[in-house]
């Protein structure tokens, strides 16, 4: 029996939920599987790279979580509702006890939104690398793009961007901390290295949001990307950003400030909503379950605008964190 075959169906395919959907998963040199009547389907490939993307001592379950939770939240940022997920794996090695860690992360996420696993890859690799495709579904016609906010619209985030950022900072900012000393389950950690997907969010959005984007390289560049696309540009309030007790704690304000808006990892979601449907947001943060904050205004002008107390801020220039 090769290890191809007893990392697919000893650690993968034996934890794989059966859902009608899917007419054939594993096995097969593909899957073949069923969309709902009306829908659209919405597909995104995120993939991790060792180093790059995730810390190389990183928990097994975290990379597993995260492989998953990146994509899951570019579906959110569609107002899709996931379905299936292809995972393709490269490893430098066999390592059970590390496959079945990520293996416990990556469902038990899955399992939590009803995504089934229906195929993938496994390769040898020099670098560990794990890319995911997930694949899920709108009702026809009612995907959220990024392109469609206009002048008086809101703009709003859910959570609290920077916490994960302050959370890898922790991390790689003590790289002689033994494994055991980083707890996972504190907050700032928790946020960096087990982001949960806004898919509530995203889908209770659907005919509210006039445009979204998830956060993935920092608040200020991923809704630059979002007013770009929309040809728009936006004024917004740094008193507003939503900076949770736990990144208050641990880092001052301008450092704060600085991980909210630069930071990225967030897989917050972020949005627009036209003036006469705000009243469509009551209650959304018990239903969608997750905070929700105004931080700024669309306008005509393209350019982000940021001030502070009246006056202009300037966003600190940090680029994309590369971990070694
Ligand atoms: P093929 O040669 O047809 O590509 P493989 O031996 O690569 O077949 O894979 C066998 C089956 O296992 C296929 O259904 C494939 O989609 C699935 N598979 C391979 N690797 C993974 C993985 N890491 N997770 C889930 N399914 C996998
Ligand atoms: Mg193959």
């Amino acid at each position: 029996v090769s290890i191809e075959f007893t990392i697919i169906n000893e650690i993968f395919r034996r934890r794989v939920r059966a859902g009608d959907d899917v007419l054939l998963g594993i096995g097969d040199d593909a899957a073949l599987t069923r969309l709902p009547d009306d829908s659209d389907l919405v597909t995104a490939t995120d993939a991790l790279v060792a180093g790059t993307h995730f810390l190389t001592t990183a928990p097994a379950r975290s990379v597993g979580h995260r492989c998953l939770a990146v994509n899951l939240s570019d579906l959110a940022a569609m107002a899709a509702e996931p379905l299936w997920a292809s995972l393709a794996l490269g490893l430098p090695d066999f390592d059970r006890a590390w496959l079945e860690d990520f293996a416990d992360g990556f469902f038990a996420l899955a399992d939590r939104y009803a995504v089934r696993l229906i195929g993938g890859d496994t390769v040898r690799s020099g670098s560990l690398f794990a890319a995911v495709t997930v694949q899920g579904c709108v009702p026809r016609g009612a995907v959220v793009r990024r392109s469609a906010a206009s002048a008086g619209d809101l703009i709003y985030v859910t959570g609290c961007p920077g916490d994960a950022a302050a959370g890898r900072r922790l991390a790689t900012g003590n790289p002689q901390l033994p494994e055991s000393r980083v707890n996972p389950m504190e907050p700032l950690y928790r946020q960096f290295y087990f982001p949960e997907p806004r898919l509530a969010a995203g889908k209770a959005l659907r005919s509210i949001a006039s445009a979204m984007i998830d956060l993935s390289d920092g608040l200020h560049a991923d809704l630059g990307r979002l007013l770009e696309a929309s040809g728009a540009g936006a004024s917004l309030d740094v008193a507003r950003l939503p900076l949770s007790i736990d990144i208050r704690a641990a880092f001052d304000l301008p450092a704060a400030l600085e991980l909210a808006l630069c930071g990225g990892d967030d897989y917050e979601l972020c949005f627009t909503v036209p003036p006469d449907k705000i009243s469509l947001l009551d209650g959304f943060a018990e239903r969608a379950g997750c905070p929700l904050t105004m931080i700024g205004e669309v306008c005509k002008e393209s350019g982000l605008r940021w001030n502070q107390s009246g006056l202009n801020y300037t966003v600190p220039s940090s680029g994309f964190e590369h971990f070694e």
